[in-house]
């Protein structure tokens, strides 16, 4: 690069003599000025820089900008991330937010961790009233839906309305019915897994009960042992006394119903 620098030289001197002791004092004074027009070539041997998004090819050495800026490459924004630039990774916007539909996200197909997918368990139970009327309704029969394999977790929760029969949809995930004058009983809204169904006949009541009251609690123990703490066992225990009982495991997916229907035959066996 060339440049013409106009330099102005400004040559003062000053000679002065004193007049100190002198008898004819000598005051000179002589000041020039030059005025020079100095040409001088400086050439930068220029370091370019790549250009990037925001800035143009530029010299690292002089600065000058040969090139203009690149601009940003934004790619579409996902559920997760805004939209992004994919050379210098700058955003811009708002990531768009997963879309559920039935659980997943209809873009990216993630699960929705909040999502229950809901079903129905119904089903009649009955048993033998005599040779005449035949066939009941167990009207009144208490039927127990039991987080199946879950024994640890029930722990935590107090079961004990539950675990005597007092209908409600229990913070442990127990649910508790009885059946109507029909013997029908219906758990609507049940979230999707396995279940112990574990139903008490109220008309019922089984012989075995009376014979050896101790095997017949034994007998219940066994039976839940498996998906229900102690303490409610021996409630339920209570619960059913000489009364015949069964349990069956179901399974409720979404939009489903798991019938499960039963007759627990006749009165006193
Ligand atoms: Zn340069
Ligand atoms: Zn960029
Ligand atoms: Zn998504």
């Amino acid at each position: 690069m060339k440049k013409i620098l106009p330099i102005v030289l400004v040559l003062a001197i000053l000679f002065g003599f004193a007049a100190c002791g002198e008898k004819s004092p000598i005051d000179e004074t002589v000041t020039a000025t030059f005025t020079a027009e100095i040409s001088t070539t400086t050439e930068c041997f220029h370091s370019w820089t790549n250009a990037t998004c925001t800035e143009g090819k530029t010299c690292t050495m002089c600065g000058e900008v040969i090139s203009s800026p690149l601009g940003h490459n934004f790619g579409h924004a996902t559920c997760t991330s805004p939209s992004t630039c994919t050379a210098c990774g700058e955003t811009t916007g708002e990531a768009l937010g997963h879309q559920y539909l039935k659980g997943l996200c209809v873009r990216c197909n993630a699960k929705d961790s909040s999502y229950v997918a809901y079903g129905t368990i119904q089903g009649t139970i009955s048993y033998k009233h005599n040779d005449f009327v035949g066939h009941k309704g167990d009207t009144g029969a208490t039927v127990m839906l039991i987080p199946y394999n879950q024994r640890s977790n029930l722990e935590k929760f107090d079961n004990s309305r539950a675990a005597i029969g007092i209908t409600g949809k229990y913070e442990s995930g127990i649910m508790v019915t009885e059946c109507d004058g029909n013997g029908f009983y219906i758990f609507d809204n049940v979230p999707a897994g396995y279940y112990l169904i574990f139903v008490i006949s109220k008309n019922t009541t089984d012989d075995r009960a009376f014979d050896n009251p101790s095997g017949y609690k034994d007998m219940i123990a066994n039976t839940l042992f498996p998906d229900v703490p102690q303490k409610d066992i021996e409630r339920i225990t209570i619960l059913i006394g000489a009364h015949k009982y069964i349990k069956k495991v179901a399974q409720v997916t979404e939009n489903s119903t798991f019938t499960f229907s039963y007759d627990f035959g006749e009165t006193f066996y």
